[in-house]
Parts: C-alpha cells; structure tokens; sequence
C-alpha cells in the first residue's frame, strides 16, 4: 500500500462513499444514482472484454464499500468521454466526470491497475503538451511505440512508416521535433504559472471538501 492510499484508507475507514464523495471530482454525485442502468446500456465501450465494470456497477460498488475493487478497476479507464451517459441520465449524475474523478483518484493514491494503457497514454500526453505548451508529436509517438521496450518499438516504427512519411510530406509532422526543434507557445513561462495557478486552486478546492 502507498503512503496516501494508507491514509485515506485510515482516514475514511469503512466509509468509501464519504472519501470518494470528499476526494474525487464531483464524487458528491455517487449517491445521486437510482441504478436505472440507462448509463450502462448507452455506453459505447462497455461491451468490450477489458471493461469489467460498467458505470452503474461502480456507483453501487462505491456504496458498498468495496474500495480495493473499485480504485483497481479498468473501467473508469474506458471511458471515451462520448458524454451519451451524460445526457440521459434521468438524475443528472455527471457520469463522464465521475469516471475521470474516480479514475484520477485512484492514480493519486497509487491504487489504479499497472500498466494501464489509457493511463499511460493520458500521463504521456500530459507531460508532453505541458512541457512547451504544444505537443511535441514526435516524442510523443516515440514515448508510446517504446513503451514496451526497444524491440517492440522498433517494429511499431516500421509498422507505421508510411503513415510517419504521409505525415511528414503533407507538413503535420516536422521530424526535427525529436532534437525538441519544434512549435511551441510563445509564453512558455506563462504557460507553466497558469498551471501552477489550477494545480493550486485544485489542492485549495479539495481541502475545502474534505
Ligand atoms: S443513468 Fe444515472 S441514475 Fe441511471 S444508473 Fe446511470 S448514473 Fe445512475
Ligand atoms: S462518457 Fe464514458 S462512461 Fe459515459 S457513455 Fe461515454 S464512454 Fe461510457
């Protein structure tokens, strides 16, 4: 267990709801759902094989307490952000947001599954795009193809080398990126305190909450 994950798990001790309600992003809306299972049965994504629990599963299973099955699920990782459980929602339980708040939790504490595709793919994006302010593509596709070490990555990058050429011949793709020759915003430093600002309005907010 992590450091953070003992101290909620202490903090909150058989109250899941409380710390999901206090800790997650709109996490306040959890009680908020009647099980009706129309967010489920709109879900694009659900179907698949790795969503092992759907939206409405993980709204009762928070309710029951079941903590270690909820924060180690791969299904808020699924989620698409297509928003069709948003909409229909007959209580209005933000479902989309929930799924990345729950989801964002239980990276914080240390508790989401390893090697999570979408987790790596969302951290990857997001050490990227906030390094100058614009994706670095070239890295980025980099970062991801070698992920799974050298050999792998080597056959991902000749896999997709006529699409890297397309890219590159129709200008959406600048190869001198990889030396960090590449766009970047004006204002990186602005870019950077803007940041700093959310991060820390962000920490202020949860405070509050809990
Ligand atoms: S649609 Fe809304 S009320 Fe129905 S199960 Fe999903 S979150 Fe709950
Ligand atoms: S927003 Fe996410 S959880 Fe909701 S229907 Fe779309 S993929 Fe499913």
């Amino acid at each position: 267990m992590s450091d953070l994950n003992q101290q909620m798990a202490a903090k909150y001790q058989n109250n899941f709801l409380k710390e999901i309600e206090e800790q997650a992003e709109m996490g306040e809306w959890v009680k908020m759902c009647m099980q009706c299972g129309l967010c489920s049965g709109s879900c694009p994504t659900h179907f698949q094989d790795a969503w092992d629990h759907a939206p409405h599963e993980i709204f009762m299973m928070i309710r029951a307490g079941k903590r270690d099955e909820v924060l180690q699920s791969q299904g808020m990782w699924m989620c698409t952000s297509c928003y069709n459980c948003y909409v229909r929602c007959p209580r209005k339980v933000p479902v989309t947001h929930l799924m990345h708040g729950i989801a964002e939790y239980a990276y914080r504490i240390g508790q989401s599954p390893k090697a999570q595709t979408t987790q790596h793919l969302s951290k990857t994006f997001w050490d990227n795009c906030t390094e100058t302010g614009r994706v670095n593509e070239v890295k980025l596709t980099r970062t991801l193809y070698f992920k799974d070490g050298f050999t792998a990555g080597i056959k991902k990058a000749l896999a997709m080398q006529a699409a890297a050429f397309g890219l590159v011949k129709a200008r959406r793709m600048n190869p001198l990126e990889v030396i960090g020759i590449a766009h970047k915003c004006k204002d990186i430093k602005g870019i950077h305190a803007m940041l700093a600002k959310a991060k820390e309005l962000e920490a202020k907010h949860k405070e509050e909450k809990a």
